[in-house]
């Protein structure tokens, strides 16, 4: 079993990807300086791991951009076992706020990679797990969408994943013995089944999945519906929307085939393939939750495309890996966790 490091463990893709990682016998140290996470995500891990897989969880509060946090987190592994490979989570992902805060985003998302790289190199790691995200597609011109459509971002959050892209491949060129899996997210959703852990955004979600959960559990009165008019079969746009623990078990494919194989750089799409509607998710999940949803179809969103489905053929031939939750689990796992945690970590 290997020991990782986990940047950005504490938060929602990372603390599932976590316990998916401890429940496989992995050893890991987490680095995170919760700037949108609760070290509770990780305690509630370690319980959920149990007695004997929480003393393999090492957490160590820093930030990314500084190479001295980056080596407390380094040297927190054993000596004789030292970090073998890196899951990149750590970032920041509010398109909006991108739009308002570039610099920010450059800062955390581009610098935060390249000083991690760096230390990785320092510290003879070349084995990386990076969360990009069908982001870097923009406007899809096709869907379902392949890996090999252009990456033509329309914001600076995605512009910030299509750099650290690049510079990932660049490497790889630059040097041989990276083992590099760049992992294109489409919509990650729902929660573990215990309800346990789960999405916690802070402030007014800008998701449709934990807006219409918080519109559920009575934190927000209604849902906006942004467009009512797009040309697909109800009007209103369509995602491709993954359950949390597909993802988490994405990774851990993908960090196996990486750690057994000769070095590379596999780019993949992490999605159902399966596009669903704002209006088919509403409806599931009011039966989910047994409560109307009310809601109100107001304009669309400006930079939202109408269609984004993933072709998820790739990652099932390199990585044996395909997408196995329902939209009903995505539903009743993400329910679970609201209703039993409605203020999020918080409450
Ligand atoms: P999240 O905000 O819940 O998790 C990110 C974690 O990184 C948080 O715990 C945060 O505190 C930490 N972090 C932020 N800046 C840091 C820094 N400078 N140093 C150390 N830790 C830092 O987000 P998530 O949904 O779990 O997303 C994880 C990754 O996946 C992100 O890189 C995101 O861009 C990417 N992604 C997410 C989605 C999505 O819809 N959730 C889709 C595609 C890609
Ligand atoms: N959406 C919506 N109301 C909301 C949030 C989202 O109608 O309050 C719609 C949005 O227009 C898109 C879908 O839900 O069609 C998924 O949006 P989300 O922000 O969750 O993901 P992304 O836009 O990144 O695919």
């Amino acid at each position: 079993m290997a020991q990782l490091l986990i940047t950005g463990g504490a938060g929602f893709i990372g603390s599932h990807t976590c316990l998916v990682l401890l429940a496989a016998g992995h050893h890991l140290v987490v680095i995170d300086n919760y700037d949108n996470s609760s070290p509770e995500s990780l305690r509630r891990v370690a319980e959920l791991a149990g007695p004997g897989a929480s003393g393999r969880l090492a957490v160590v509060e820093g930030d990314i951009r500084n190479a001295a946090d980056l080596e407390r987190a380094f040297a927190a592994a054993p000596a004789d076992q030292p970090i073998e490979g890196v899951i990149h989570f750590a970032g920041l992902k509010a398109v909006g706020e991108s739009v308002r805060d570039p610099l920010r985003y450059w800062d955390v998302n581009l610098s935060g990679s390249r000083q991690l790289l760096a230390s990785m190199q320092a510290h003879g790691c070349r084995t990386i797990v990076f969360s990009s995200s069908c982001t870097v597609y923009g406007l899809p011109e096709t869907v379902p969408i392949r890996e090999t459509a252009p990456i033509q971002p329309i914001n600076p959050y995605g512009h910030s994943k299509a750099a650290v892209e690049q510079l990932l491949a660049d490497l790889a060129t630059s040097e041989q013995g990276w083992r590099i899996a760049r992992l294109r997210y489409f919509n990650p959703v729902g929660a573990h089944p215990s309800g346990r852990i789960g999405e916690d955004p802070s402030g007014i979600p800008n998701n449709l999945f934990p807006f219409v959960s918080q519109v559920a559990v009575g934190r927000r009165e209604r849902l906006q519906v942004f467009g009512g008019d797009w040309p697909t079969p109800d009007g209103s746009g369509v995602r491709d929307y993954i359950h949390v623990m597909d993802l988490a078990e994405g990774h851990q494919a993908a960090l196996d085939k990486l750690m057994k194989e000769a070095p590379q750089l596999l780019t993949v799409n992490l999605g159902s393939g399966r596009g669903l509607s704002v209006l088919e998710v509403v409806r599931a999940f009011e039966s989910t939750c047994g409560r109307p949803i009310p809601y109100t179809i107001v304009e669309r969103r400006p930079g939202d495309a109408a269609i984004t489905v993933a072709d998820p053929a790739l990652a099932s031939e390199r990585l044996g890996w395909r997408t196995r939750r329902s939209l009903a689990e995505m539903c009743r796992d993400g329910w679970a966790w609201q209703n039993a945690n409605p203020t999020g970590y918080g409450g």
